[in-house]
């Protein structure tokens, strides 16, 4: 049961604070939420977002704030790694010296971020700050406990191996009673019990996996699959038979046929497309290439985690959320 209570999709490691960042650390990359997720999904089914929207707000808010804060970390730690000419000693005197400015009021006393136990912290680094009295911390005070999360994906997974287990150790109660290690009164206690406990976990794999296809690959989300695909078929056939130039006339097409097929096209065809899309996809969105602006790329995902999430035991509590 245990290897399913530590999953989740944000970090747990604490590599936020400033203080304690070592120079020759390895420079983090600032781990954002998902972003932009496409809403238009409009299925009706069973799951229930682990977080609503307001707490979804808040988090990817601090998130955005600790992804920019962490990149200005990052460039001035890039800059002083990069001057070869410095000691060691050199470099680590350099980096204690730097001012980094407070995300919120800009102040050169830092912000202390951590990510810890599924909890996220922001305050002013003038509230930490030992150097400098004189500087207020200025009100920045984020304190968001994560609900503790795993996926449905996880806890089925989980479930058939524990499952396949409870199999086992039933044969074995069974093989004790064969060459007589355990008297049968004791091998049918031991083997009820087992039973009772394959009975708990078939019935937890049974539920997780229903509530799974049922949000990701129901009969009536396939069945409306099935119908749109045939209805893009007959569209595209309408409009090459539209397109076909007479035999009369060659192979000219007259231009009232382009307009019709186009017509077709864009008030038919493509709400047929996008319906599809929708269906298919959970997250369906152009992206720019990370090393190239100019060079787009589609990116689509059938299942999100979003979508996939369920609740283990804590729900998402926003403590205090002041900027
Ligand atoms: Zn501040």
């Amino acid at each position: 049961m245990s290897d399913i209570m530590n999953t989740g999709d944000i970090s747990d490691s604490d590599d936020s604070n400033v203080e304690n960042q070592s120079l020759s650390s390895n420079i983090n990359s600032s781990r954002t939420r998902e972003g932009d997720i496409d809403t238009s999904i409009d299925i009706n089914d069973n799951y229930e977002p682990c977080y609503t929207k307001d707490q979804l707000d808040k988090i990817n808010k601090f998130f955005q704030l600790k992804g920019k804060y962490d990149e200005i970390v990052r460039r001035k730690k890039q800059k002083i790694i990069n001057q070869d000419k410095l000691s060691k000693r050199e470099k680590k005197r350099l980096w204690d010296s730097q001012k980094i400015k407070c995300i919120n009021c800009k102040k050169p006393v830092g912000t202390f971020f951590s990510v810890k136990n599924r909890r996220l912290l922001a305050i002013c680094g003038a509230s930490k700050n030992t150097g400098d009295q004189n500087i207020q911390p200025c009100k920045l005070n984020i304190d968001i406990q994560l609900a503790n999360i795993t996926t449905m994906q996880e806890t089925i997974n989980s479930y058939a191996k524990y499952k396949e287990e409870d199999k086992e150790s039933i044969i074995k109660t069974k093989l004790d009673l064969l060459f007589n290690f355990t008297n049968e009164e004791e091998a049918i206690t031991e083997f009820e019990k087992k039973r009772d406990e394959f009975d708990a976990d078939v019935a937890t794999y049974n539920n997780y996996l229903e509530l799974f296809m049922d949000i990701h690959d129901s009969k009536e989300k396939r069945e409306s699959l099935k119908i749109l695909l045939l209805k893009k078929e007959s569209l595209i056939k309408e409009i090459k038979t539209i397109l076909k130039p007479d035999e009369s006339d060659s192979d000219n097409v007259k231009p009232s046929r382009i307009v019709e097929a186009l017509d077709i096209q864009i008030s038919d065809l493509n709400d047929v497309l996008s319906q599809i899309k929708n269906l298919k996809y959970e997250y369906y969105k152009v992206v720019e290439d990370d090393e190239n602006p100019l060079i787009h790329k589609l990116d689509t995902k059938t299942i999100i985690t979003e979508r996939s999430e369920i609740i283990i035991d804590n729900e998402c509590v926003i403590n205090k959320f002041v900027m």
